[in-house]
């Protein structure tokens, strides 16, 4: 027998040491498995040249061919480094390659890679009892566990469905603004026309309501209502937090009207504002939260609480299921996450760089407006040239992300340093001043 480090079973305590069988360490490939499988050795034009001629267009043209990270630094395939300030957009929540939880995952996949819905694993359990208690969910929540984002608001849409007793709760209410997914029931509650248009009809009954408008979301709740879907922080719109008194007031609106208040923390939550929930602060008890992105730190997991009983018996048996969610391996990767963002002081961390970068951001002439919590922020320049700052900041060495013409995001791994935040705020006058003679040479 030969050992490898795991983590304990509940996912609280320090990492236990499962013994794994050598038997089970049988190799095809000799002693670098991986170059066995990846096919060919490129540049990053020649990659290039082979992903467009490979694989769907959906996302446009890549902006490079990433290699090798670790943690809040990345490299391309020609060698180039860059300080990586978008973190898969808010996922690498402890930057990439992190030892304890590459390690878990390692363990993880060499003891019990998979299993069916016909059986659930230690570690599914321990990650469900994690996130409740993370959540604060009253007795009687639970959990559903997928595989991203969009599937978790998916299984949110189908609990807004099943609050519909007397079979009149057919609206859901989303707001302007609003990015929930892709998957076609996630995409009827995302605003964006240019998202929806090809591919209507949608699932129907979706509302969009203005932003932040406490008397239209009055005004929209009704008993005919199953939900209202929000996220605290509009993460795609650019970086646009909803106001605490807007929370507490959907709060009082849903329960008022028999509606289930459902969260997206999908981007906010797992410490990137510096508290578990983006939605803490409001004092609400949502009815559910959906949360992906960080939960893993970088491996594939999305999962929907469901807080207190009767909203938790919304989802019967056999009535929503999914072949990977749950999997061992991505709820070994969440624990292992969750645990070292408790052990290890992050969420401190994500406060304090935080409200560095945004002071930073703030003094700086060209900058508008500065917005978000802790690592979740987005700044207005005070011309249309964030495309061309992402090009800029990239030849210098930053990957950063513009959601909208003037407007940058940044939501780094939660780990970044305070030197790494003063490097990106050093570099900024030249980014801006970059793009703008590159924009103004474009439009000539
Ligand atoms: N909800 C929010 C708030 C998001 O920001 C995203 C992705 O950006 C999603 C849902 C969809 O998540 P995924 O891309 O994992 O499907």
């Amino acid at each position: 027998m030969s050992e490898t480090v795991g983590l304990s079973p509940t996912g609280d305590g320090p990492p236990a040491r499962f013994a794994v069988p050598d038997h089970t360490r049988g190799s095809i490939a000799g002693s670098d498995a991986k170059a066995s499988v990846i096919t060919g050795v490129s540049n990053g034009a020649d990659w290039l040249a082979r992903y467009s001629s490979s694989l769907m267009g959906v996302f446009g043209t890549p902006q490079r061919v990433l290699v090798r990270g670790a943690g809040c630094l990345v490299w391309d395939a020609d060698g180039k480094e860059y300080l990586d300030l978008l973190g898969g957009i808010a996922v690498n929540a402890l930057g990439h390659a992190h030892p304890f939880v590459t390690s878990v995952i390692s363990s993880q996949l060499a003891t019990l890679g998979h299993v069916s819905n016909f059986f659930t694993s230690p570690t599914q359990i321990a990650l469900a009892e994690k996130l409740l208690s993370l959540s604060k969910a009253p007795a009687g929540s639970k959990v559903f566990f997928a595989n991203s984002g969009t599937e978790a608001n998916e299984a949110a849409f189908k609990l807004a469905r099943r609050n519909n007793a007397d079979g009149k709760r057919t609206k859901i209410i989303a707001l302007e603004g609003a990015f929930h997914g892709r998957t076609m029931g996630a995409l009827a509650l995302t605003a964006k026309e240019a998202y929806r248009a090809p591919f209507e009809p949608l699932p129907g009954g979706v509302v969009h309501i203005p932003f932040n408008d406490i008397d239209a979301l009055r005004a929209a709740v009704d008993d005919s209502t199953a939900a209202v879907f929000l996220e605290p922080i509009q993460g795609e719109a650019g970086v646009r937090p909803l106001s605490t008194e807007y929370l507490r007031a959907a709060r009082e609106a849903t329960s008022a009207a028999g509606a289930l208040l459902i969260l997206d923390e999908v981007q906010t939550g797992i410490g990137r504002t510096g508290k578990w929930l983006a939605s803490e602060d409001a004092g609400i008890v949502p009815d559910a939260v959906t949360l992906a992105k960080g939960l893993g730190g970088g491996f594939p997991v999305g999962a929907l609480v469901t807080f207190g009983s009767t909203t938790s018996a919304l989802l019967t048996a056999g009535q929503h299921g999914t072949t990977f969610g749950g999997n061992p391996v991505a709820t070994a990767a969440a624990l292992a996450t969750l645990h070292a963002i408790e052990s290890q002081g992050v969420l401190q961390n994500v406060l304090a760089v935080g409200a560095h970068l945004r002071d930073g951001l703030a003094a700086h002439e060209a900058v508008t407006e500065v917005r978000g919590e802790g690592l979740l922020i987005g700044f207005d320049v005070d011309a249309d040239v964030a495309p061309a700052m992402v090009t800029a900041a990239l030849d210098a060495g930053f990957i950063i992300n513009s959601p909208g013409p003037r407007t940058i995001r940044l939501a780094p791994p939660l780990i970044l340093t305070i030197e790494q935040a003063d490097r990106f705020l050093t570099a900024l006058p030249a980014l801006i001043s970059t793009a703008k003679a590159t924009t103004s040479k474009d439009n000539k």
